[in-house]
């Protein structure tokens, strides 16, 4: 099993699928717009709300606003 960092992981909570998973931190509308707005797996439409998709970091958020600002 491969390691390495991984900051960050956008899930569809419908069915789980990964939307985003790498490194950089990415807006959830970036991920949006890659997926036009719905999953590609079950089609449930996406929204920015933390019911619909999950966003884990593990860095704290606090450390991931600095790299934001950063950019
Ligand atoms: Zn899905």
């Amino acid at each position: 099993m491969r390691r390495g960092p991984m900051p960050q992981e956008i899930i569809c909570s419908g069915c789980g699928y990964v939307l985003y998973k790498g490194e950089i931190l990415k807006s959830p509308q970036d991920i949006l717009r890659k997926y036009e707005g719905k999953c590609p797996r079950c089609g449930k439409t996406l929204n920015f709300d933390v019911n619909n998709i999950e966003i884990t970091s593990i860095y704290d958020a606090k450390r991931a606003k600095e790299g934001r600002a950063s950019s």
